[in-house]
C-alpha cells in the first residue's frame, strides 16, 4: 500500500510543528526544511487548519502552530483523512473489474486496509517525534 504524497506531507509538516518549542515557521519556511513546493505545502497546511490540527497566524510575528488536537491527533487519523474512504484497488471505475459483483479478494483487501490504518491509530505525533527524529528534525530547521 503506496501513501498519497499528500498524505506523507502533511504528516510531515505535523512532525515540523511539533519540535518548534517557542517559535511559529512560516509555511515557506516548512516547505523549504522539508524539501517541498511551497504551493503544495501551502494547500496542506490549509487542509490541517480546517481541520483544526494547526493554527495559521499572518502578520509579524506569525506562523504555523499545533493546536491542542494537532499534538494529540493520531497518525491513523491523519492518514485515514487525506486518504479517503477508497479501496486499495479500483473495482470498478472507466472500466469496471467482471468479477466486482462477487470478489472474496475485494473483502479480503479491505480487512487489510483497515488493519493497516489500525495500526497507526494508536500512534501520537509525539511519538513520531520521539528518539531520534525530533532532534534530527531540529537540526534541518534551524537557521544557516
Ligand atoms: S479482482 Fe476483486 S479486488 Fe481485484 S479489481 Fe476485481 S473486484 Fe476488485
Amino acid at each position: 500500500m503506496r501513501l498519497l504524497r499528500s498524505t506523507d506531507l502533511a504528516l510531515r509538516v505535523l512532525m515540523r510543528l511539533a519540535v518548534v518549542g517557542g517559535s511559529s515557521p512560516t509555511t515557506r519556511e516548512v516547505a523549504e526544511d522539508m524539501g517541498v513546493p511551497y504551493t503544495h505545502t501551502a494547500k496542506i497546511v490549509a487542509e490541517l487548519q480546517h481541520m483544526g490540527l494547526l493554527d495559521a497566524r499572518r502578520g509579524r510575528g506569525g506562523g504555523l502552530s499545533l493546536t491542542e488536537k494537532g499534538r494529540t491527533v493520531s497518525v491513523g487519523a491523519v492518514v485515514r483523512s487525506f486518504e479517503g474512504e477508497g479501496d486499495v484497488v479500483e473495482c470498478e471505475g472507466a472500466t469496471p473489474c467482471p468479477l466486482n459483483t462477487a470478489c472474496r479478494l475485494r473483502g479480503a483487501l479491505r480487512r487489510a486496509q483497515e488493519a493497516f490504518y489500525a495500526t497507526l491509530d494508536p500512534v501520537t505525533m509525539q511519538d513520531i517525534v520521539a528518539g531520534p527524529t525530533g532532534p534530527l528534525l531540529l537540526e534541518i530547521s534551524r537557521p544557516a
